[in-house]
């Protein structure tokens, strides 16, 4: 059946300015890391991108690597795209990376400018588009100098493949490096992409501080911690969740006493606030203004509704902020 988009995408969904861009972003955005692979159901991919856009969610994240296997989530977005959302290319914002291994021999990973132009110029074809609204390098490199990989990114927004480049993964002194050396270029860093949690904040150490200076947007990774910062592993582990399959990110023993008592309080916590913990726990990663949209991922249509939720009750007293200290601290 013929997609149409929802008529009322745009009513509740909130867009935060990205640093100090032009360009919006939803509070909340896709990504397509898992669950949009050759070996995943592609109808429930697709399900997934209709909700996500109908609920007013214009970004979708992917990278060359995600499948499995490599390269297939860019496929089947691709065919998303041109099967339902071609008449919209100009409501969304996609974006894609390089910097982990992609192919054989010497020029399929990591920094250098032979990589990152090549590897676009494929994530392109994969996905039928001439461009990419944003264009990552995926991780740092230490051999590459980092001159050559800004120049890549800058090269390729000149080529106008990409409207905008950013970082993913880079430390607070390396992200200051590169952004410096991107402005110089003339082609300012849009935007930076850490992993930050509840569970793993690491970001609060420096980077956030940088960014802010910069005038360089984030979106926040696993901000549900790839689903711990949910209710699903309280009462043990569902056979249709992350932790029971395959996936080498997160396994069964990284769900122990420890880790299940935080977030039974928490749990209770976020009942007192009328809101789910994976509502709660997207609202603390967008508390304060400093992070311009959580990139979930979903296996499930029902779970993106529920994420988005989150924006109906995303404000916290300083009581509250202080309690998930002391429960995450204990
Ligand atoms: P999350 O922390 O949001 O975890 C998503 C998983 O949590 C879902 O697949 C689902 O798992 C579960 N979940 C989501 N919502 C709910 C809900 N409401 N209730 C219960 N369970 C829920 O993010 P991801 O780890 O998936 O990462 C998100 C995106 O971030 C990726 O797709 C990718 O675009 C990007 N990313 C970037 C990286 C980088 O290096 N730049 C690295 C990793 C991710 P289940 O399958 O168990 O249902």
């Amino acid at each position: 059946m013929t997609y149409t988009a929802s008529k009322e995408r745009y009513a509740s969904m909130q867009y935060n300015r990205c640093g100090r861009s032009g360009l919006m972003l939803p509070a909340i955005s896709l990504g397509l890391w898992h669950n949009f692979g050759g070996t995943d159901c592609f109808e429930n991919g697709r399900a997934l991108v209709q909700r996500a856009f109908d609920l007013g969610i214009t970004h979708f994240d992917l990278a060359n690597n995600y499948g499995p296997p490599p390269g297939s989530a860019e496929i089947n977005f691709g065919r998303i795209l041109k099967e339902d959302l071609a008449p919209y290319r100009d409501e969304l914002i996609i974006s894609t990376k390089a910097g982990y291994t992609m192919w054989p021999g010497p020029y399929g990973d990591w920094g250098s400018k032979k990589y990152l132009v090549s590897s676009l110029d494929q994530s392109l074809r994969r996905m039928g588009l001439d461009y990419v609204d944003i264009f990552y390098h995926h991780r740092p490199d230490p051999r590459t100098p980092l001159e050559e990989t800004m120049a890549a990114l800058d090269l390729l927004v000149r080529q106008g493949k990409a409207l905008y480049v950013g970082l993913s993964n880079y430390k607070a002194e390396q992200a200051k490096a590169a952004i410096q050396i991107l402005k110089e270029l003339g082609t300012p860093c849009l935007i930076h992409q850490p992993r930050y949690s509840m569970l793993d904040r690491w970001v609060e150490d420096g980077l956030l501080e940088v960014l802010e200076e910069e005038g360089v947007g984030s979106i926040a990774f696993s901000p549900l911690a790839k689903g711990l910062l949910t209710s699903k592993y309280l009462k043990g582990i569902p056979a249709d969740s992350r932790a029971a399959g395959p996936s080498v990110f997160l396994k069964a023993e990284d769900i122990n006493e420890p880790l299940l008592i935080k977030l039974r309080a928490l749990q209770d916590l976020a009942l007192e606030r009328g809101q789910t913990l994976a509502q709660m726990a997207l609202a603390w990663v967008l508390r304060g203004d400093r992070i311009t949209s959580v990139l979930i991922g979903a296996s499930k249509v029902s779970q993106i509704d529920d994420c988005v939720g989150a924006l109906k009750r995303s404000k916290f007293s300083p009581e509250e902020l202080e309690l998930i200290e002391i429960i995450l601290s204990g």
